[in-house]
């Protein structure tokens, strides 16, 4: 039986925290239908969450509306709907603090094409943020002008942003991005790393457009 989307948010939400890509009540989830977006409540650990608990709502809901609701979305509902606004490719968002982009966020470096799978993302490096305080309109206008037509970024003294057509393949970026983000740090304590050039990382992108790659099938 096919999963509701309620259901399979609860489900990534909380594979995040099986893999240690986010604790306690950290990031959150959201998947776009037609003209609504399904979120991950605000004010709850994610172990606890329940199929119930995840937030319909409008593309176009604003601050008043989320005041008035009894259940609300995730605080940073406004990035969520900042990115499918502005992405019609996009369908599914995974936010993280996992440890290892989120301690990159905090130099507020961009990750450069040290690892030719940096192209997964969509471009020859995974930028990152300005900083603005959290759950702010601000925030998301700081991410969308960071992500681009990217698939991540970093969000600055924060976390990451991985958005993907679905929602099994958001969660597969979010894991590669921390894996790599994981590898960088521990070249950034060696002091030396070599990059791939524009060249080189330009026939990467061209090469995993031309198999239309998932994070699932890389070599
Ligand atoms: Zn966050």
């Amino acid at each position: 039986m096919n999963k509701s989307v309620q259901e399979k948010i609860c489900e990534i939400s909380k594979k995040l925290l099986t893999y240690g890509l986010n604790h306690g009540a950290t990031g959150n989830v959201s998947v776009r239908i037609d003209d609504d977006f399904y979120i991950t409540p605000s004010g709850i650990a994610t172990e606890f969450i329940d199929p119930k608990d995840i937030v319909k709502c409008s593309l176009l809901i604003d601050e008043v509306e989320v005041h008035r609701m009894t259940k609300r979305p995730s605080s940073e509902w406004h990035f969520h709907q900042k990115i499918y606004q502005t992405r019609a490719d996009i369908n599914a968002i995974v936010h993280t603090h996992s440890p290892y982009a989120s301690a990159i966020s905090v130099l507020r470096k961009n990750i450069p094409a040290f690892h030719y799978m940096i192209a997964l993302f969509g471009g020859p490096e995974v930028r990152c943020s300005a900083y603005k305080i959290f759950g702010s309109y601000e925030l998301s206008e700081e991410i969308i002008k960071t992500l681009g037509t990217f698939k991540a970024c970093l969000i600055a003294n924060h976390g990451a942003v991985v958005v993907s057509d679905d929602l099994d393949n958001a969660f597969c970026l979010a894991q590669e991005l921390e894996h790599l983000a994981h590898q960088y740090v521990e070249l950034l304590k060696i002091g030396s790393v070599t990059t791939l050039s524009d060249d080189e990382m330009r026939q990467v992108l061209l090469k995993f457009k031309s198999y239309g790659p998932t994070s699932k099938d890389q070599d």
